[in-house]
């Protein structure tokens, strides 16, 4: 049971017990708990300045940098909540998330402000802008945070180092903020269909960031790595509100770059991370890497995205860590099933797939047949999920809210089955499906099986149109460093492993798949090439 309703609750209890520890390592700085206090005091007191009121939205706009934690907490203390923007996203993007969120206040990374922001804030409600510095690969070396400003900032924003100085040592008024009240609007990372908000309360969170600490018995002592975006539900609650929550340092690094990481790792010798598989199959083949750079790390998970069972094997390997599969979405705040610690998830034997694992503290997942009725232990359906992490609904979308959380329980789009023990295992999405024939294929199966490939790095399998199975399986796969692929004897060598409905009557080889920024394989882009 959570101690505190809010993640503002949970912080300043942090702050109060050890003010002084590593709150987060970012290159060669350090910000305690105390200084991440000060700066989100002087951000929540420019907000107010500007006529930021209880209950308005502030758009968070920067990479893994500090800012976005300072912009949390100052977002809190004003009495508001924070959106969270992928700093990818251009202007059309965010146009629609600071319109469709309603934010009148905006913090921003400089070179996001001039390249993207400033261009389009007129279209929007935003009428506070607060810029920040952001460090890179280039410029680690010199890390000024809050040294006080020498920069100019552009007319009309204000600067958050400014607002350090000019506002130093004086505090908001006490905010009364609920368990109800909204976080942070996590927009669904548009895999499929229109972005939504959906609502993260303070409570669901919570509830969650202490999922991550009993599950993975999580303490002071640990270092968390974040290799998530922070923007991303994996790295606001896997990262930010874990490390809050148990008072133990964070390490970003700005954006993830392998050879970036691995110094990181390799400096501040981090205990727990999460985050998509590719990120650790892109560790794995980082320049230099050897096992012994990742023997800190006790416990690493990765989740929003499948794994192929040959590819947690290959890890195991090269890393020298076995990678733990948790499951969970957006309006989940991370997870809802995960494989227990120190436990390795069973495959199943038909469908090839790893378990996601059990559904973790107070939830309760049942599996949907089409008629909505609950089908038995074994058979495939949609996975439902309640519990105290699921989100109440999405931003002023009451019936989008209705059709996917009737009720609270939340529609996944999921699709997969429990077995006699217990354990879950997804198939696919219900909407990546490919009909061939009549047969149903399901992608994951397929790139389950491309993965062991000795070629193979990366697999994504969509169905094309066809004249006359109506729909086709088609694989698209990168090679590993140094290998070369030939998409016959890729064919040839998937036909002899898999069903003759399944196998990809077609390969097609890229450098890279396209990706999210949290790593999750875009099939919808793969599928718009053909
Ligand atoms: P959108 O909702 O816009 O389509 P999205 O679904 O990618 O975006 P997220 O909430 O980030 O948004 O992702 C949740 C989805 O990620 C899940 O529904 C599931 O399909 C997939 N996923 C998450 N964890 C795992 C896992 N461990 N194994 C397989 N798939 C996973």
């Amino acid at each position: 049971t959570p101690e505190h309703d809010t993640l503002l609750a949970v912080f300043e209890a942090t702050l109060a017990a050890t003010p002084d520890a590593v709150a987060i390592r970012y290159f060669d700085g350090t910000l305690s708990y105390a200084d991440l206090d000060a700066a989100s005091d002087a951000l929540a007191l420019g907000l107010l300045e500007g006529g930021f009121a209880h209950g308005d939205r502030m758009g968070l706009y920067v990479q893994n940098d500090p800012a976005f934690v300072i912009g949390l907490l100052g977002a809190w203390k004003a009495g508001g909540s924070a959106v969270a923007i992928n700093p990818m996203n251009k202007a059309a993007e965010l146009t629609y998330l600071l319109t469709d969120s309603g934010a009148t206040a905006l913090l921003c990374l400089d070179e996001l402000y001039s390249s993207v922001a400033a261009g389009v804030l007129p279209e929007t409600s935003v009428t506070t802008v607060v810029t920040c510095s952001g460090l890179d690969r280039q410029t680690r070396g010199d890390a000024r945070l809050f040294e006080g400003t020498t920069k100019t900032t552009p007319e009309g924003t204000q600067d958050l180092d400014g607002l350090v100085e000019r506002f130093a040592g004086q505090q908001p008024p006490p905010v009364q903020l609920s368990g109800d009240d909204i976080g942070v609007l996590t927009y669904t990372s548009g895999t499929t269909g229109r972005p939504k908000g959906a609502m993260n309360t303070h409570s669901t969170m919570v509830f969650n960031a202490c999922t991550y600490r009993e599950w993975m018995s999580l303490g002071p002592d640990d270092v968390v790595l974040g290799v998530a975006p922070l923007f991303h539900i994996t790295g606001l609650i896997g990262h930010v509100a874990i490390a809050m929550l148990v008072g133990c340092p964070l390490v970003v690094a700005h954006r993830f770059h392998p050879d970036v990481v691995l110094e990181a790792i390799r400096e501040h010798r981090p205990t727990f991370t999460v985050g998509a598989i590719a990120v650790f199959i892109a560790l794995g083949n980082a320049e230099g890497a050897t096992r012994d750079d990742f023997t800190s790390l006790r416990a690493v998970y990765s989740g929003g995205a499948p794994i192929a069972p040959a590819v947690t094997d290959q890890l195991e390997e090269k890393l020298g860590v076995y990678v733990h599969n948790i499951y969970g979405l957006t309006e989940t705040n991370s997870p809802s099933h995960g494989v227990p610690f120190g436990v390795k998830a069973p495959v199943d034997e038909n469908s090839g797939a790893l378990s996601v694992g059990v559904p973790v503290y107070d939830t309760v997942v049942r599996v949907l047949g089409e008629d909505g009725e609950e089908v038995p232990v074994g058979e495939v359906g949609e996975f439902a999920t309640s519990g105290p992490q699921v989100v109440p609904g999405y931003w002023e979308r009451p019936e989008a809210t209705a059709e996917s959380i009737p009720g609270g329980e939340l529609r996944t789009g999921d699709v997969g089955f429990m077995d006699a023990q217990g354990w879950f295992f997804l198939v696919d999405r219900k909407k990546d499906m490919i009909n061939a024939a009549g047969y149903k294929v399901w992608p994951r199966e397929v790139e389950d099986v491309l993965y062991g490939h000795p070629a193979v790095r990366e697999a994504a399998v969509v169905g094309i149109p066809d004249e006359v199975r109506g729909e086709t399986v088609k694989a698209y796969v990168s090679p590993r460093p140094g290998a070369t692929i030939d998409p016959d004897e890729v064919i040839a060598w998937a036909k002899e492993r898999m069903a003759a409905y399944k196998y990809p009557r077609f390969v097609e080889v890229v450098d890279e798949l396209p990706k999210t920024t949290t790593g999750k394989i875009l099939r919808r882009e793969l599928r718009a090439r053909n």
